[in-house]
């Protein structure tokens, strides 16, 4: 069982879309689970029916569905780091580096979660990955945690192969359902042009990560 688990991941959704299942598999365990947030989502997608919405508004919007995703998900606690959304690529890696080795320090983790670096798509995603990996690269090797990388982008088997970590999460899919619900402003329309998601299928059910080698 492992001690405590760690996200780090740019927005609000990236947790549950990633490793939903996978997460709600272990805090229903009783491990106890960090979740390192990189910005408010505030430039997301969509922004919702009404020509009104500012970026503020999407930001206290997308605050108050991923405090009920966490809640789903069973995610105790929730840091976020406040960078301007799809700006984290032009941060300095070190500082945002140094804000996130700073709580796993705290919290220790035993396995964190991040996106593998150049095989995320979106350069938020690369961006938060590298610096995640850069945090862990520093500590002793035998200090480090385990990393899963989440890898999304189309060509990422050919490079790297087969992800080692392949894991049926379909026990938890209703409730990464749940969760994925919960991110309304980026995924009720999606849902609705889908109708009745088959828990079943791959995206619900199947999860999969690379063992980050160091
Ligand atoms: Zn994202």
């Amino acid at each position: 069982m492992e001690r405590h688990i760690l996200a780090v991941f740019p927005h609000p959704d990236d947790e549950t879309f990633s490793s939903g299942g996978f997460i709600s598999s272990q805090t229903s365990q009783g491990v106890p689970m960090t979740y390192i947030c990189a910005t408010y989502g505030e430039m997301g997608r969509n922004m919702g029916v009404s020509i009104h919405t500012t970026r503020e508004t999407t930001k206290v919007i997308r605050k108050k569905e991923l405090q009920d995703a966490c809640e789903i998900l069973g995610i105790e606690t929730l840091h976020y780091l406040g960078y301007r959304d799809k700006t984290l690529e032009f941060e300095d890696i070190e500082e945002v580096s140094a804000r996130i080795k700073e709580v796993i320090d705290q919290v220790k983790p035993s396995l964190i979660l991040t996106f593998y670096p150049g095989y995320a798509v979106h350069p938020d995603h690369d961006a938060c990955g590298a610096a995640t990996i850069h945090a862990v690269s520093q500590m002793k090797p035998e200090e480090r945690p385990t990393v899963y990388a989440v890898a999304i982008s189309t060509d990422y088997e050919k490079v790297l192969g087969k992800p080692d970590v392949v894991l049926d999460v379909a026990a938890f899919s209703e409730n990464k359902l749940e969760a994925i619900k919960a991110h309304a402003s980026q995924t009720e329309a999606m849902l609705a042009a889908m109708g009745a998601p088959d828990l079943s299928k791959k995206w619900l059910s199947i999860e999969q990560f690379y063992t980050y080698k160091f």
